[in-house]
């Protein structure tokens, strides 16, 4: 499993919490009702990206902090 930065672009959210269905052991609602990351290892890595592949808006960005590589939303060439 590889360790992942996970970050929630906050402006973004709409708090539609699909993100803590798919992973809630990884994704909490704040008091704001935006998403935050409690556990960014709570989660298998493909369940991580899929709940960031499941956001609406976008708003969650993960990247692989060992090796550096994007993995949602897929780098761009
Ligand atoms: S799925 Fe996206 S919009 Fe919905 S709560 Fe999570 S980060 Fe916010």
């Amino acid at each position: 499993m590889a360790k992942l930065a996970i970050t929630i672009n906050k402006a973004k959210c709409v708090g539609s919490e699909d993100c803590v269905e798919v992973a809630p052991a990884v994704f909490q609602m704040d008091e704001n009702g935006k998403s935050d990351v409690i556990n960014a290892a709570g989660a298998p890595d493909a369940t991580i990206v899929g709940a960031a592949r499941r956001c609406p808006v976008k708003a969650i960005t993960v990247v692989d902090s060992e090796t550096g590589t994007q993995l949602f939303p897929p780098p761009k060439n």
